[in-house]
Formats: C-alpha cells, structure tokens, sequence
C-alpha cells in the first residue's frame, strides 16, 4: 500500500515528488507514456524563474527529477492503463502492476491536439509532426509549414528556421495568439511567412508515405491553393489526458479536470496538479506550483486520517 502514487512526471508530477518525498510519503512516480512531458519536446525555457540565461527544457526535467529521487521519490516506466477510484484504497494497473495508495495526484499533463485528418494520421511520423524540437533536423533545406497561431506554432516556427528554407505558419485567423515578444521574433525572421485565414483541408500524399504538399482553404475568400511543402508541423495546442477518469472524476466542458480548495477533485484523496487541470495559465512555473500544492493537500489529508 502506497501513501502516494503521483501520475506524470512533467514539471507538475515531479514538483509534486520533490515535496511529497520532502515529507517522507516515499511516493512513487508513474513517469506516463510522454515521460517527463512538454518540457522535454521544447528547447531554450526563458520564464522559468531563477534562470536568466534561460534553461533547455529537457534539462529543467531532468534536475528536477535528480531533486526528487534525492529525496527518496521513486520512479515507474510506463503508463497506467486503468484507475479505480470507487473505493478507498485505490487501484491503478500498470503494465503487469496493480498498485494501491491511500492518495492519487493526477499530473497526466494534456497532449499535442492534432486536426484530425485521415491523411495527418497516415503520415505522422514521415512529414507530419507535432514536436518541432524532436523533428526538425530532418528538415534541413527544406520547405515545412506550422499549422496555429499560439505560442506552440509561434516557438516551434522559430526553431524549425534553423533547419528549413522556408517555414510558413497558417493560421485559421488574422491575428496571432502568441505573446507579443514571440510575435515580435517571428516578424524579424526573414524565413518565416504567414498565411492568414487559412486551414489546412489534406495533406499529399498519403499514398506514397511521404509530403509533398498540402491543400489550402482561405476560409474567408473560399478560395482553394495547393502548396508543396515537405512536412507540415501542427501547432494547435494540447488537450488534457483525461480519458481513464471520465466519470469518475468531474471534468469541464474541455475535459480539464475541475478542482477546488487548492488541488482537490470531488473524490477524497485524488488530487489534480498541472496542465490536466488548467485550461488558463499552462505554464511551467504554474504546473510546478501546483505540484506543490497537490502534495501539500495530499499530505495534510494523510495526516488527518491518523
Ligand atoms: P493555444 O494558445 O491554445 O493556441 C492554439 C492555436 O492553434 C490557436 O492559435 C488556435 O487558433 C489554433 N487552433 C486550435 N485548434 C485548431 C484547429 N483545429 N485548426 C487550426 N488551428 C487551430 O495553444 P499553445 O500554443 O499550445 O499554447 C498553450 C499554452 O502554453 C499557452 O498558455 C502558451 O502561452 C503556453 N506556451 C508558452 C510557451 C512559451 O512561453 N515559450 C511556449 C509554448 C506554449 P485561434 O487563435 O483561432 O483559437
């Protein structure tokens, strides 16, 4: 019986490590199909407080994870593939485990959302991407286009000019959603183009395994352009890895699970931190509080069974 089992180990789960394994609750960290989470899919991380020449995300992640196992936080590969939360203790299977806790922090984190066409399935991983820092250097010399027009799209555009000719961002609107110091670098950079007002209807060609292009739809003059390009990165944002608690746990109109007081979910003892249950802020900085915050409630509800 565990006192702590902590689903996740990006910025979130491992905060909630650090200080659950600071309080001597020996929690174990379920790492999750993307171990380590979105910090490791990005490069240079400049609002991390306490680093003013910036941190690589991936090791941001990897300290934090050295901090926790420091203090006695141990770490499980994989993911877990069923919850039970009916009933105290709670059960999670994962791979061939079955393990039970007194407490759960979800810190499952929110994967990269994608657009949902046949042809993007067929060809994710030969020309379609959803990590810039992870596929960008195929790309050398080439031609690739980012699809949104957040701070994804804007970080991995940038990134992406390193490697490609050309990159253009298509965005479904006029005007970017990206903060403005993103806003400002992506004007300044000469490779980087836009094209505005439109989606993305296919990508070419799915036959052949490979991209060569994609169709383009000015949703605004209807107009309809074939691009060729050699691979399209999609941008559009994340949704949150809710699925194993739907219906079980109280989610909102998104999926992001709901809290109140702090961290807690409507069950007694399950406890959410992180991009799982934030829809607003989803920075690291918050995730990494909220890790925080969800061990600090999972430990004072502990104390309060004694
Ligand atoms: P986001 O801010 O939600 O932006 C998603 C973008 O994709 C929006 O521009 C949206 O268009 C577009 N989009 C969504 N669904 C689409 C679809 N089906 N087809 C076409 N376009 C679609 O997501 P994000 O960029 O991943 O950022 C999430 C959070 O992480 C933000 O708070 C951001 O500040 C933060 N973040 C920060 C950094 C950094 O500080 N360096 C880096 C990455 C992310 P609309 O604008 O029309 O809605």
């Amino acid at each position: 019986m565990r006192n702590v089992v902590i689903m996740g180990s990006g910025c979130a789960g491992l905060t909630a490590a650090i200080y659950a394994a600071r309080a001597n609750l020996q929690p174990l960290v379920i790492r999750g199909v993307e171990a380590g989470g979105q910090l490791t899919l990005t490069t240079l991380v400049e609002n991390y407080p306490g680093f003013p020449k910036g941190v690589q995300g991936p090791e941001l992640i990897e300290l934090m994870q050295k901090q926790a196992t420091q203090f006695g936080a141990e770490f499980m590969e994989g993911n877990v593939a069923k919850v039970d939360l009916s009933q105290r203790s709670f059960v999670l299977e994962a791979g061939q485990e079955r393990l039970e806790t007194r407490t759960l922090i979800i810190a499952s984190g929110a994967s990269a959302k994608m657009l949902g066409l046949e042809s993007e399935r067929k060809l994710l991983g030969h020309g379609v991407s959803t990590c810039a820092t992870c596929d960008g250097y195929f790309f050398r010399g080439k031609e690739v286009v980012v699809v949104g027009g957040g701070d994804t799209a804007a970080e991995d555009a940038l990134f992406l000019t390193r490697y490609a000719n050309e990159v253009s961002i298509i965005h479904r609107r006029e005007q970017l959603r990206a903060s403005k110091i993103m806003q400002d670098r992506l004007r300044r950079n000469e490779k980087i183009k836009f094209i505005w007002n439109s989606v993305v209807d296919d990508i070419l060609d799915a036959d052949k395994r490979e991209v060569s292009g994609i169709k383009l739809r000015n949703i605004k003059t209807k107009e309809e352009a074939l691009k060729p390009v050699d691979g399209v990165f999609i941008g559009i944002g994340h949704e949150p890895n809710t699925s194993l608690f739907r219906g079980q746990l109280e989610v909102d109109d998104l999926g992001y699970l709901i809290t109140r007081e702090g961290s807690k979910t409507n069950i007694p003892g399950v406890f959410a931190a992180g991009d799982v249950k934030d829809r607003v802020y989803r920075q690291a900085v918050t995730a990494a509080g909220s890790g925080c915050m969800a061990a600090m409630d999972a430990e004072k509800f502990l104390e309060a069974e004694h």
